[in-house]
This record gives structure tokens, C-alpha cells and sequence, in this order.
């Protein structure tokens, strides 16, 4: 039985759609989830789950699980066409508290995120509930749903979140436009089980005829996925004889079972805009990320990391409405940024012909004779980094590569305990000064209590030499543990006064 009214409602029980019910879990909030499908996927989809997604997870309170079923920290070996390893991606620090390349499998975190929903009393997951169509008014918004015994049915809410993938009905009722790049590719996508490997790492196979990725995963799963040319057709690639020649060709163990073969065809697009009146765009809704640098997942993650601890702030009035603006303000640029990240490894992998593999392989073969060039590749320090330049948040005057305001917090460990575990689910203060026992005072009253934010004092050795800049410091983190502001001690006063500026301008 559902209820009339919920403060928000989530359309699609996809990864994005369940990792934001379960992070209003924790918050506290009541919300409803509507997927049309009995069950979570059982197909393979996404295989590889970043540091930044299991830091959400851990942030639901599922690491632990989630992790039980990854295999952590695996890299990527390119490979030219006459089979030599011309460079090595195999990030080895772990600066957000997880290693930042892992191996994991859509269809069980799926059913792990649907599991977990059981712990909350507040959260209805109601399965077999399609949303038909719905209507706005300036407070609220009626979703009209077909229920399993095909019952028409009307329930209110305050917001709705459209996760309801890429060809989400709701992006569609609202008439936004995908828009960006061009691109277009069919891959065709090979799933394996009983496949050991002799590597943990993803290889691929930088050959201009036949680009290829084979990622090894948990429990001897092995996923294949091969570019295909404009004039090979879906059904001449799907054919037995030639599935088992690219097995052969590609080094697939010969016992391996085959659970799944199919030809999709990728994009690189993101929603003209991601949000209209109370309604708001997640996951694939809103952007559609070729699956080369394995990113698709991880941002629909990242938004309903940036959307939930807002919905639950809004929600209980502790801030404006006019919070949820900054929705697409923060996750669109990277959202981007990750689709041209996706596109150049792309281009790495897939390069069009055998002159300009070469020329690929030549310069990473010159590149690694330079140490920071190496570390540089290795380390997968070309990846996007987590941050957002406009927001909700207070910038501090020093530019886009200096500023800690806008970029994701690192987790080092405190006395062996994650940071974030420390910080606990709403907003922290996070004091890093030797002179921590005469600032505690100081964050006691508003606007820090308005956020009811948590104090916690950071040795300063923690965090390594790059927070080193920041000692004497306090840090207002967000709960999605974003720096909303970075305050000298000596100016806490005026940090207080901006912080206070910026929560007004959510009402
Ligand atoms: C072959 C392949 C490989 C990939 N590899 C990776 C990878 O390695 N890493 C990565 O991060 N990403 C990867 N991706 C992308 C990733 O799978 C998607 O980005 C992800 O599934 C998107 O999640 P979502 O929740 O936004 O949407 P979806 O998973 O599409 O979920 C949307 C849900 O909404 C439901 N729904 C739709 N309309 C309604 C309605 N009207 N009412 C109720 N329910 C509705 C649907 O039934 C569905 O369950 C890959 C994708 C593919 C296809």
C-alpha cells in the first residue's frame, strides 16, 4: 500500500535511482522508489566501480558488502597490434580511501543496494510500479502509476527524481533534448564465466582492425568488448563461428561459458538541461558516457551523491529550496568532462588506422622514459578530478588548481578509522590547527549549528604533504565530504559571515 503523499519520489530502480534511496536511508528521509521491472537487472552491464563510488557506498553504510563482491584495485595494459605492452595504468594510492579502479558486477551491487533498502522503514521500494506520466504544480508534483495488478493509481510528492535511464520517459514527457557530441560506435559485448585469466588487468588491444578490451572479474568472469566496423552487421558478428574466433584470437580460456553476447551501440551525450521546476534528471537520464574509461555508473553515482544530502536538507527546512539549483551547476561540467575523458581513452584504444597506432605507441613509449610522465599515466592522474568550480559553496580566492574549495576531500585514516566514518552522515568541521582547543569554541554557534555541523580535529601529519598548505585551517565539509569552504583560523569570523551568506541564498 502506498501512500498518498511522499516528500520525494525516485523514478527507476537502476544503480543511480537505488544508491539515492539508500543514502536518503540514511538521512532519514521518506521517499518512494518506482520501478516498472519485478527485479534489479540481471544482465551484466557496468564492470568497473571507482574509488569516488565506493566512497558513496560507504557513505550508505555498504563498503564492507559492496567490497566483498570487487576485486579491488586492478590496472590496464595497452597492447599494440604485434602484442607489446606500450603503457601501464595501474594506480596504486588510494587518496579518497579506496583503491580507484575496481572490478564488480552491475547485477549483484544492484541486489546488494536493493537488499539494503530493507533497513529503512522510511524508504518504500515498490517494484512492479511503472511511472505513466505525471504533473507539475508549484508544490508538488502528481505521478500517476500503473501498480502490478494494473491498477491506475495517483501518488503526490514534493520532488521528482527522474533515474530512469537512458531513454528516460520522464527527460522525454519534459521535452529536453540530449545534445554534446557526435559519437556513435556499436560494440559487441561478450560476458564469461568460468573464464580465468592470467593477468588481474584489463588488457587492450590497441589494434586499429579489431580494437578490443578484456576486463577479468570477480569469480572468473571475464567481460570482452569489441569495436565493430561500419560494415560488419549485428548478425554476422553474433554468429557462433565468429564469437568463438575472436575467443580464440583473444586469448579467452578455452573452458569459458558464454552467458551473454550482445551489440550495443554507445553515445556521448548529456541532457540539454537537467532539471525543470521539481523535477530533476540522474544516471543516464542525464548523461550518457561511452563505457571506455568505465564511467557511466560511477557518475549517475556521483549525482546521487550531490542530489540526496540536498533533497534531505531542503526536505527537513534545514535549507532553502533554491539549494537544488546547484544540481547541475556542480555535476554537469564533469559530467562532461568524463564523457571527453571516455572519448580520448577511446581514441587510444580504437585508433582508426596502423599509422597512427604507431604513432600512439611511440609517444607513451617516450613518455614513460620521463618519471612524472610515467607516474603520471600510471597513477590515472589524467582522470578528471573530482570538483566543481560554481555551487554551494564559498570561494576563497586562490584559483582552480590551488583551491581545496569545490574539490573532493581526501579520506586518509585517523588513529586507523576512515575519515568519513568519523565525520558521521551530515556536515563536518574539520580543524586542523595546533591551536585546535582554542578554535573548538568558536564553531559552536550559528551558521555552524543551522548545519549542525559535526567538529573533528585533524592531526596535521594526516592527509600526506598535499594538505600540508592548509594547517592553521578549518574546513567546512558538505556531507557528499566536498569543501564547501576553506578558512584560515585568523579569519573565522568572516568564514562564519560568507557561510552565513550562502545558506541565505537557499531560502
Ligand atoms: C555494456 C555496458 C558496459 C558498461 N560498463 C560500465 C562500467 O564499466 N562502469 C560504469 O560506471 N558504467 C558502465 N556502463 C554504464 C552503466 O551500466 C549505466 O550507466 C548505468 O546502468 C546507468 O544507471 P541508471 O540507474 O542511471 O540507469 P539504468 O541502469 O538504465 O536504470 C534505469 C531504471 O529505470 C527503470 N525505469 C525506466 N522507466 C521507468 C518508469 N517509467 N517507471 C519505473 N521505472 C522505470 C528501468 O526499468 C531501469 O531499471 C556500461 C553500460 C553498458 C551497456
Amino acid at each position: 500500500m502506498l501512500k498518498q503523499h511522499y516528500p520525494i519520489a525516485i523514478a527507476g530502480g537502476g544503480p543511480t535511482g537505488l544508491t539515492l534511496a539508500n543514502l536518503l536511508g540514511v538521512y532519514g528521509i521518506e521517499c518512494l522508489l518506482l520501478e516498472r521491472n519485478a527485479a534489479t537487472v540481471h544482465e551484466p552491464r557496468a564492470v568497473s566501480i571507482d574509488d569516488e563510488s565506493l566512497r558513496t557506498m560507504q557513505a550508505a553504510g555498504l563498503a564492507g558488502e559492496v567490497l566483498s563482491q570487487t576485486v579491488a584495485g586492478y590496472g590496464s595494459h595497452y597492447y599494440s597490434a604485434a602484442g607489446r605492452c606500450f603503457a601501464k595504468v595501474q594506480p596504486t594510492e588510494e587518496p579518497f580511501g579506496f583503491p580507484r579502479r575496481n572490478a564488480f558486477r552491475q547485477p549483484i551491487l544492484e541486489r546488494q543496494l536493493r537488499e539494503a533498502l530493507d533497513r529503512f522503514s522510511h524508504v518504500t521500494a515498490a517494484f512492479r510500479h511503472e511511472l505513466t506520466s505525471f504533473e507539475q504544480a508549484s508544490d508538488g508534483v502528481l505521478l500517476r502509476l500503473h501498480d502490478p495488478w494494473g491498477g491506475p493509481l495517483e501518488v503526490g510528492c514534493d520532488y521528482l527524481i527522474a533515474c530512469d535511464g537512458a531513454s528516460s520517459p520522464v527527460r522525454k514527457s519534459l521535452g529536453i533534448a540530449m545534445s554534446g557530441s557526435t559519437f556513435r560506435e556499436r560494440w559487441l559485448i561478450i560476458d564469461l564465466e568460468n573464464s580465468p585469466s592470467a593477468s588481474p588487468h584489463t588488457k587492450v588491444y590497441s589494434n586499429p582492425k579489431r580494437p578490443c578490451i578484456a576486463l577479468p572479474g570477480p569469480e572468473n568472469t571475464r567481460r570482452y568488448e569489441f569495436m565493430l566496423h561500419d560494415h560488419e552487421t549485428d548478425d554476422e558478428m553474433l554468429a557462433p563461428d565468429m564469437i568463438a574466433h575472436l575467443m580464440e584470437t583473444h586469448e579467452a580460456a578455452p573452458q569459458s561459458r558464454i552467458v551473454r553476447k550482445t551489440v550495443y551501440t554507445f553515445h556521448a551525450r548529456l541532457a540539454e538541461r537537467w532539471s525543470e521546476g521539481r523535477v530533476f534528471l540522474a544516471g543516464d537520464a542525464a548523461h550518457l558516457t561511452p563505457p571506455f574509461a568505465g564511467q557511466g555508473m560511477n557518475s549517475g553515482l556521483r549525482d546521487a551523491n550531490n542530489l540526496a544530502w540536498k533533497l534531505a536538507a531542503v526536505t527537513r527546512r534545514q535549507l532553502g529550496p533554491k539549494l537544488l539549483a546547484s544540481y547541475e551547476p556542480e555535476r554537469r561540467d564533469h559530467a562532461w568532462a568524463m564523457i571527453k575523458f571516455a572519448l580520448n581513452i577511446g581514441r587510444v584504444l580504437a585508433p582508426p588506422n596502423a599509422f597512427v597506432a604507431w604513432a600512439i605507441e611511440t609517444m607513451f613509449r617516450v613518455l614513460s622514459l620521463v618519471l612524472p610522465a610515467r607516474d603520471y599515466i600510471a597513477q590515472m592522474k589524467f582522470k578528471p578530478p573530482p570538483r566543481f568550480a560554481q555551487g554551494f559553496l564559498v570561494p576563497d580566492g586562490e584559483d582552480v588548481r590551488h583551491t581545496l574549495v569545490g574539490r573532493l576531500f581526501p579520506q586518509p585514516r585517523i588513529g586507523g578509522v576512515p575519515l568519513d566514518d568519523l565525520l558521521g552522515p551530515g556536515f563536518s568541521l574539520v580543524v586542523r590547527s595546533e591551536r585546535a582547543a582554542a578554535v573548538l569554541p568558536m564553531l559552536s554557534g550559528d551558521p555552524w549549528r543551522t548545519l549542525d555541523a559535526r567538529v573533528v580535529t585533524m592531526p596535521l601529519a594526516a592527509g600526506g604533504p598535499r594538505l600540508a598548505r592548509f594547517n592553521d585551517h578549518v574546513l567546512l565539509l558538505r556531507p557528499d565530504r566536498y569543501v564547501a569552504a576553506c578558512m584560515k583560523v585568523d579569519d573565522l569570523a568572516l568564514g562564519a559571515e560568507k557561510v552565513a551568506r550562502m545558506i541565505a541564498a537557499t531560502v
